[in-house]
């Protein structure tokens, strides 16, 4: 080194020895080598020396981008802020490296915060100096270039254990929520099964007393007791609409695979919900159910999907209204040829928002008197699971159900229609359900 270089000097640290200036030329020559001697000298010339505490923030995030800065001792972090406050480390950086070059290159903001993790100093030359030499210089231009290839490598593989390692906590977490589901549905489906068998005894003796001489001769004791039958037998529905529920989110369905006719199950739901119609003065209307082919599948679970879907067209459609089902054979794509039910009614409507959510347990719209204890009185809540079992049954039949609707209006009463649609053979009989 022929003429030692003066360095600029500018101190953060006041307690920094002097004789712990840098010589600038002689600090650069090893890190820039195959640089002409007269441009180092002239990154030398131009360099200041500053000093940092452990802690100081040497570059902001979003800066502009206007010097370089070379470590000759300590070590700095380079870090992303988040705007919540967080940060994230990215890498650390030594002596003899420089920071702080790729923002100046671009002629854009600081895309990263650099702080001293020690005490520090480094030489800092300015943005107009430095790239006037880098535009003279292709070995500095290709040092540069390498270096920042480097970074980029180390970032990928930084990125990609840190993806792995965030895979694996998701994967952890994931495992705990399952875990969590499956002890949430366990203790419900134990809760409804518990509960069930007393209702169910309850409901026993309680129809035993509805049929006593004594109690059908005094009107007040009878219309408390129709009172606790009637309660009774909510109950029991709900206990057992939980328990179906929660025997399609665990196990899957055991679907029976026996003839199936639309129009016998037809024929029960109808005289099931006979005085309820007659109650409620809604009209029936049953098409083409006669004509339908039998399909394969479970006639008990079948039953329960009509089951609900009538008793929602009863509670949704004022008194004096009108229901129709219709059934019409089609074509299925894959599965083959199929079976269509479809129930109309003239009932308060679906909002087309709420069309796909109403078919999730325990979803109910915000509209209905939820607390009504009749099973078919107008707008009398549920509990918010018969569609979930529906949509559950016929889905494990390898079919698909959904709803229609102009929307919801309590005045107009523009209506609902239901589409129901199973192939004649199921291929598989597994139940999916979440
Ligand atoms: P719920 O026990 O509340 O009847 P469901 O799962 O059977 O539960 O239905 C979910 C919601 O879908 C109901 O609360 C109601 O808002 C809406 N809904 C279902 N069927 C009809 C219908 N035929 N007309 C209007 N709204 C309906």
């Amino acid at each position: 080194m022929s003429n030692p270089t003066p360095t600029q000097t500018k101190t953060r640290v006041d307690d920094i020895p002097t004789d712990r200036l840098v010589d600038a030329e002689a600090f650069l020559t090893p890190i820039l080598f195959g640089l002409d001697q007269a441009d180092l000298h002239e990154l030398a010339e131009a360099a200041i020396e500053e000093s940092y505490a452990a802690g100081d923030m040497i570059i902001q995030e979003g800066d502009e981008g206007d010097a370089v800065y070379f470590i000759v001792s300590g070590h700095v972090e380079v870090i992303k802020q988040f705007s919540d406050g967080s940060e994230r480390f990215l890498h650390s950086s030594g002596p003899g490296e420089p920071v702080g070059e790729m923002a100046m290159l671009q002629e854009g903001g600081r895309t990263a915060t650099v702080r001293a993790s020690t005490p520090l100093t480094v030489l800092r030359i300015d943005r107009e100096p430095f790239l006037k030499v880098l535009g003279r210089s292709p070995s500095l231009a290709v040092r540069i270039l390498v270096r920042l290839t480097g970074r980029l490598r180390d970032a990928d593989q930084q990125a990609i254990s840190d993806l792995s390692e965030a895979n694996k906590e998701l994967s952890r977490a994931l495992k705990q929520l399952e875990r969590l589901d499956k002890t949430k549905t366990d203790f419900i489906q134990v809760s409804a099964h518990e509960l069930r068998t007393p209702v169910a005894a309850l409901l026993g003796y309680a129809q035993m007393m509805q049929q006593n001489s004594l109690a059908r001769k005094d009107t007040s004791l009878r219309a408390l007791v129709d009172g606790v039958v009637s309660s009774t037998e909510r109950l029991h529905r709900i206990f057992n609409s939980i328990l179906d529920v929660s025997r399609l989110m665990t196990d899957g369905l055991n679907i029976s695979q026996s003839p199936l006719s639309m129009a016998v199950i037809f024929e029960a739901v109808q005289s099931e919900f006979a005085d309820a119609l007659k109650k409620r003065k809604i009209t029936l209307q049953i098409k083409g159910l006669d004509n339908l082919p039998i399909c394969s599948g479970d006639p008990d679970l079948m039953y329960k999907v009509f089951y609900h879907l009538m008793n929602n067209a009863i509670k949704y459609t004022p008194d004096g209204g009108a229901i129709t089902v219709t059934g019409r054979k089609i074509t299925m794509g894959e599965h083959g040829p199929g079976v269509e039910v479809i129930i109309e009614d003239t009932g308060i409507g679906i909002d087309p928002n709420n069309l796909e959510l109403i078919f999730e347990k325990f979803y109910r719209t915000g509209e209905v008197a939820l607390h009504s204890s009749g099973n078919s009185k107008f707008k009398g809540g549920g509990p918010g699971l018969g569609l979930a079992i529906a949509k559950g049954v016929i889905e494990a039949h390898g079919g698909r159900i959904w709803a229609e609707s102009p929307g919801y209006d309590e005045d107009e009463c523009p209506g609902s229609k239901f589409f129901v649609q199973i192939p004649r053979k199921p291929n598989s009989a597994s139940a999916f359900f979440n």
